[in-house]
């Protein structure tokens, strides 16, 4: 049988004999959310284009090229979603989960779009899952989230990886960083490629995760983000790692206990 039709560029197909894999995922993801007490909160696979363009930030990659935009009937822009939290954050203001209780720590998981390129292993519609916690700055919560996805990995019945943290502190810590990005990468723009060049005046920190080996190569030496953070920053990334300790603790603990 020849067939006529033939999937989109970018796409792929679940089949029976995989998608049980999927289900697994789906299903672990869930169970490490839900331990944590984070509740499922599902939105429109799009919304108006610009709700992405305000958030993510217009000089991110998504927004400059990545995104899916249409225009409907009527003549609105409209975008399939290239990521989860804009949609979160626009629901729970629209839906006042502020005054509900039980409402501020969110999980969600389905498909996302980027007009990404496929030959770069990227793909069109990807699955992605997520969790927000809003509302609070408490580095409690920073340590919660890690841990969340720790328990992920952990429950998925993986063993040997290794958690490696960082901060991007605040704002005014990001900017002094940014410009030391700045003055580091200058002096060698013409050995990176065009997306980090173009990086560097939009969004210096996207460079340090660029996968072309000759930016990884220069990265490697770059300045870290640690000697940048003011005294506030720095505390509350002392903090984070002292509720991670504990979290750890408890969770050593427990599978001691499964042991016996
Ligand atoms: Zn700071
Ligand atoms: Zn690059």
């Amino acid at each position: 049988m020849a067939a006529k039709y033939k999937i989109p560029r970018g796409t792929y197909d679940i089949l029976p004999d995989q998608s049980y894999i999927r289900r697994f995922l789906q299903d672990k993801f869930r169970e490490a959310a839900e331990t944590f007490n984070y509740r499922e909160i599902i939105t429109p696979i799009f919304e108006v284009a610009d709700l992405f363009e305000r958030t993510v930030g217009d000089s991110s990659d998504i927004v400059q090229k990545e995104m899916y935009k249409f225009q409907d009937k009527k003549g609105r822009i409209f975008a399939l979603r290239p990521e989860g939290t804009a949609s979160v954050v626009r629901s729970y203001v629209e839906n006042n989960l502020d005054l509900k209780e039980n409402s501020s720590k969110l999980y969600y998981m389905g498909p996302m779009f980027r007009y990404d390129r496929p030959q770069k292993g990227r793909y069109r519609q990807f699955y992605q899952f997520g969790i927000e916690n809003i509302g609070s700055d408490s580095p409690y919560v920073d340590a919660e989230v890690i841990a969340l996805a720790d328990t992920f990995l952990r429950n998925l019945g993986l063993k040997n990886f290794s958690l490696e943290i960082n901060s991007i502190g605040c704002p005014n810590c990001a900017k002094d960083y940014d410009n030391a990005l700045i003055e580091f990468y200058l002096p060698q723009e013409e050995k990176l490629c065009s997306d980090c060049r173009r990086r560097l005046k939009t969004n210096p920190k996207r460079l340090l995760d660029c996968k072309v080996p000759s930016c990884r190569e220069i990265s490697q030496n770059a300045p870290s983000m640690l000697d940048y953070l003011d005294d506030s920053c720095r505390n509350h990334f002392e903090e984070v790692q002292k509720y991670l300790i504990h979290f750890c603790n408890c969770s050593r603990r427990k599978s001691q206990k499964n042991r016996n």
